[in-house]
């Protein structure tokens, strides 16, 4: 066996360390450990060029990393699913001088942001260190309360400093909350039908917050939808990867699909028919990716084509489990899940994803399974979504390649 040499790591570059909450993982008995990999594999990955290390240690999760890649990691973390929040720490050696001044720098920091009252929160992993943690909170607190800086008040504080003593000491105040979730990749896989909306970004989002891996499928109709609709979809997908890791888009050339169904279909139904051939597409594209289900951005009552009745015909041609995360929920919680993960600005914009010639000014309300499968069949359209099918371009986001990209330009 031929000897390897190791990579020599130069470990005293690494000098920014950020800490992570792991999230709901900890509730979850003997799944934590693939969980906890899952998340860290997820972080190494999206942090693959830059210059960090990660690693998990009891619910905590830990980034070393150089000043220069900083950036990298704090927008990793900010879009890390599996944790609740994160923050950058101060990483001093395990003394009680050491930690009382990162408390007095950390203390004076909440103070210049407004903060009156303070309380300490200490832990200590370590056991073989001196100071419980009773006693730790009470010598760290004495820095900041002894010379008037701040109040203590541990009911309501400004501010809580954590004091943890594990390998070293990690001494750090505020947390960025984030996403919270299940680690990508956990889930399964699920195939979103992705649209220029609002609706359906904030759908594939829910579902990778589940722990899904998200992948997408846009129906294009070239000259009737814009380049700009495309270009609009393909900034969403983008912007979705963040969270999910990563994501192929495939679009799917439906100009005369469209033109078929206007063709064949009666008028009030066209819409519903669009549905149907757009669930066939999805179905072959599902069963080629190995997808455990299709999801859209659909939500009861919100327009003509989601009714119930309308929903359950279109439910009926898929053939994996239909995942509906919005079903339930109003327009405003939607546009507040749009918002915080930043997808709202682009959905807004004016390109429309569907063209006014292929809406019914009536549209059916209540269709009828049955009826509408008749509608489906006699427009004889299958070869036709075959070659769709056939036809789709797949372009692929990740956060790898966008970290890679912010690391060239540093
Ligand atoms: P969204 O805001 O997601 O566009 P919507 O409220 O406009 O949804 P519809 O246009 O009826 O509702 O679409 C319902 C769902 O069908 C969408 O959420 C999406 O999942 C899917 N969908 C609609 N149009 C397309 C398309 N051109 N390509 C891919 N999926 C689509
Ligand atoms: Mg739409």
């Amino acid at each position: 066996m031929k000897n390897r040499v190791k990579k020599e790591i130069d470990f005293s570059v690494y000098t920014e360390t950020y800490l992570g909450k792991v999230g709901e993982l900890t509730l979850k008995g003997s799944n934590i450990k693939t969980f906890e990999k899952q998340l860290v594999n997820n972080l190494r990955t999206a942090l693959e060029t830059a210059d960090a290390k990660v690693k998990v240690l009891t619910g905590r999760l830990y980034v070393h990393c150089t000043k220069e890649s900083c950036g990298a990691v704090e927008f990793a973390l900010d879009h890390l699913l599996g944790i609740t929040g994160w923050a950058k720490v101060q990483n001093v050696e395990k003394n009680m001088d050491a930690i009382t001044e990162s408390v007095k720098v950390e203390g004076l920091k909440a103070k210049a942001a407004g903060a009156k009252t303070f309380k300490i929160d200490a832990r200590r992993e370590d056991k073989a260190f001196p100071l419980n943690s009773y006693e730790i909170c009470i010598q760290a607190a004495g820095v900041l309360f002894d010379d008037g800086t701040m109040d203590v008040d541990v009911k309501h504080p400004d501010c809580v400093i954590n004091v943890e003593v594990r390998d070293k000491a990690y001494v750090y105040c505020a947390q960025k909350k984030t996403g919270r979730g299940l680690p990508v990749g956990v889930s399964g896989k699920g195939l979103l039908l992705l649209s220029g909306g609002i609706d359906s970004p904030v759908a594939g989002y829910r579902m990778m917050r589940r722990g899904m891996r998200v992948e997408c499928v846009y129906f294009h109709s070239y000259p009737y939808t814009s380049e700009e609709a495309q270009k609009k979809v393909q900034d969403l997908a983008k912007s979705i990867a963040m969270y999910g890791m990563e994501t192929h888009l495939n679009v799917v050339p439906f100009t005369e699909v469209q033109m078929k169904i206007k063709q064949k279909a009666p008028e009030e139904y066209s819409t519903l028919m669009l549905r149907l051939c757009m669930m066939k597409v999805a179905n072959m594209i599902g069963k080629h990716i190995g997808s455990d289900a299709i999801i859209t951005g659909e939500s009861l009552g919100q327009v003509a084509s989601q009714t119930s009745q309308n929903l359950a015909v279109t439910e009926s041609f898929a053939e994996l489990p239909l995942y509906r995360p919005l079903i339930g929920l109003d327009k405003e919680e939607i546009v507040d899940t749009a918002l915080e993960i930043g997808t709202y600005a682009t959905s807004i914009l004016p390109y429309e994803d569907c063209c006014v010639l292929f809406s019914p000014k009536h549209p059916v309300l209540r269709a009828d399974v049955e009826e509408s499968r008749k509608i489906y069949e006699s427009m004889e359209i299958d070869d036709l979504v075959a070659k769709a099918f056939e036809e789709r371009q797949i372009i692929r986001y990740s956060i790898r390649d966008e970290i890679a990209s912010m690391q060239a330009s540093v």
